[in-house]
């Protein structure tokens, strides 16, 4: 089950702080355009963190080529990131466990040569990447 969320806000505070289309994927569960994201085809060296509240999400050192048109990562920040299944019982979400936002989908056992062959499908726009050494940052 998902813990609590412990950032809470209205959907108008988020309105202020988010722009339209991060609102619209964070707060209403929607889906960036495929291979059109920021961070698709970033390799650098950082921290990617929630873009509605700054809770560190995923180290780049986890982030892998799935050649699926969204950043793709094999782990992320233990206890940041909750998973729920979707209402239609195929996929499972995963949501900042900050703030609740929606981030993207996990898949599990595609035989990606990862050390969890889970796949993380997280929308650019709902993280914002920090560049710098990962192993200092959090
Ligand atoms: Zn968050």
């Amino acid at each position: 089950m998902a813990a609590p969320n412990p950032i809470n806000k209205t959907e108008e505070e988020w309105k202020v702080i988010l722009s339209p289309e991060q609102f619209r994927i964070l707060r209403t569960k929607g889906t960036e355009k495929k291979g059109t994201g920021e961070y698709d085809k970033l390799y650098e060296e950082g921290v990617y963190n929630c873009a509605g509240c700054g809770t560190p999400l995923y180290k780049s050192s986890t982030k892998f080529d799935s050649g699926c048109g969204w950043p793709s990562f094999y782990e992320g920040f233990p206890g940041a990131i909750n998973r729920s299944p979707d209402p239609d019982g195929r996929r499972t979400e995963i949501t900042c466990a900050g703030c609740g936002g929606h981030l993207g989908h996990v898949t599990k056992g595609e035989g990606y040569k990862t050390p969890t062959d889970e796949r993380h499908c997280v929308n650019s726009i709902s993280v914002k990447f920090v560049p710098g050494n990962a192993s200092t940052s959090i």
